[in-house]
């Protein structure tokens, strides 16, 4: 961790913050999601509230540089504790960009305090990374909307008690809106979904839900805009929660491979293992630079955007590609040296193998990045041919 710290990136709060944060991670038993994910995911966010570990995730200003601070460290020590800081920041973010004062007042210190969970629901069956083809509708009467239909692979699930959800208003372009879903709300059901590594996950299902004028967020038709800010921020936090996975996993096979006696020697004295701890140890460096650049960028103010930024899509996009292919890469081959024990259920090799699987696909697949990236760059190479 203090190699990182030491980099010209963050102010001495900042380096404070996240010592704190390790030494208080290191030392907390975080609850195993295997038996019950639900009971730990909860258990886990109550641990962070109560620690004031989520004050730079709901609040304003946002900092990046803590944020994706707060995710590498958490990541390095828990998946679920990860996870509950990720889910907040999803929820709560949204309500930060364009809530009404009623909505943050009554939702947001409760989610700050670990006692409300909040969580992001978006992705349907037939609208996952392209968002254009969003279809649940929310039907206007009577000042009220009415809501039929479903949502699925929707983190927090069963565990949320307020989602910010994404649904038609009309049918054009512009005509997406957001609205904060209380998880109580008649006509609400939720089914579980089973993803590779243990989270509450699932699907909303809506039948006449009925949600009154108030929890619109912001004005009809800015929903898009309220989806792809908070997706915009938290795409550089992603990136690092694949960092605190990847040290991890660097950390653990450094460990093994120098305890390891095979062929006369260590594991570590081994030529080839060697080139592979040295590539371990590169490729981790780059995604860690690429996540900071973009944190340290999102924060400037000489990046003419400042606090009010919601996006730095091409830096975010190169982060959150580079950043999660890179820690799929590390992990596999800490499992490679940990050899047949580490491939085994229950090894920490194991469980950051299934843990960093879906972060190359949600918040924006790696293709997807690829493409928000190209996009950025042919837009700027037009600019300068004009
Ligand atoms: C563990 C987990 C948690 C999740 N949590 C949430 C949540 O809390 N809230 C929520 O709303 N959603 C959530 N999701 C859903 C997630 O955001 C979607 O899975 C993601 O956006 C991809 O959508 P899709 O699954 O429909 O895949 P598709 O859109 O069908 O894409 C399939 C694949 O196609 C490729 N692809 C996509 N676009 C292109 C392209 N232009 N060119 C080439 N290849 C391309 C990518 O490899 C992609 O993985 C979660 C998913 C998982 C796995």
């Amino acid at each position: 961790m203090e190699d990182l710290l030491n980099l010209p990136f963050f102010t001495d709060d900042q380096r404070s913050f996240a010592r704190e944060l390790d030494v208080n991670a290191r030392q907390h038993k975080w609850p195993d999601p295997e038996q019950d994910d639900a009971a730990a995911l909860k258990s886990a966010l109550r641990t962070l509230g109560k620690s004031g570990a989520l004050r730079h995730a709901v609040t304003e200003p946002w900092s990046m540089r803590a944020n994706v601070l707060a995710r590498e460290v958490l990541a390095y020590h828990s998946g679920i504790a990860d996870l509950a800081w990720a889910m907040q920041a999803l929820g709560g973010v949204p309500l930060l960009i364009a809530g009404s004062e009623a909505q943050k007042q009554h939702v947001l210190a409760k989610a700050l305090a670990g006692e409300y969970c909040l969580g992001f629901a978006i992705t349907e069956p037939d609208a996952g990374s392209d968002l254009s083809r969003l279809a649940l509708r929310a039907r206007k009467a009577g000042g009220e909307y009415f809501i039929t239909g479903e949502k699925h692979l929707v983190s927090n699930v069963g565990v949320a008690d307020y989602f910010v959800l994404f649904a038609r208003t009309s049918d054009d372009r512009r005509g997406v809106s957001a609205f904060l879903l209380s998880t109580d709300l008649p006509g609400l059901s939720f089914e579980l979904q089973r993803p590779l590594s243990p989270h509450p996950l699932g699907r909303i299902i809506f039948d006449k839900v009925k949600l009154p004028a108030e929890a619109l967020i912001g004005k009809e038709g800015d929903g898009m805009g309220i989806a792809l800010g908070t997706l915009g921020r938290m795409r550089t936090t992603v990136a690092a929660a694949a960092n605190g996975f990847a040290r991890r996993a660097l950390d653990e096979a450094l460990r093994h491979a120098m305890g390891r006696e095979m062929f006369g020697k260590t594991l570590a004295e081994q030529p080839i293992a060697q080139g592979i701890l040295a590539e371990m140890q590169a490729r981790l460096d780059a995604s860690r630079l690429l996540t900071y650049r973009a944190a340290y960028e999102f924060d400037s103010p000489s990046t003419g955007s400042g606090q009010a930024a919601t996006r730095i899509p091409m830096q975010a996009g190169i982060a959150k590609w580079q950043s999660t292919e890179n820690a799929q890469w590390i992990i596999d081959k800490a499992l490679q040296l940990g050899g047949g024990l580490a491939s085994l259920h229950g090894s920490i090799f194991e469980r950051l193998y299934r843990e960093i699987r879906p972060l190359r696909i949600y918040e924006g697949a790696s293709e997807v990045q690829q493409l928000v990236i190209s996009a950025e760059m042919l837009k700027k190479a037009g600019k300068s041919n004009d």
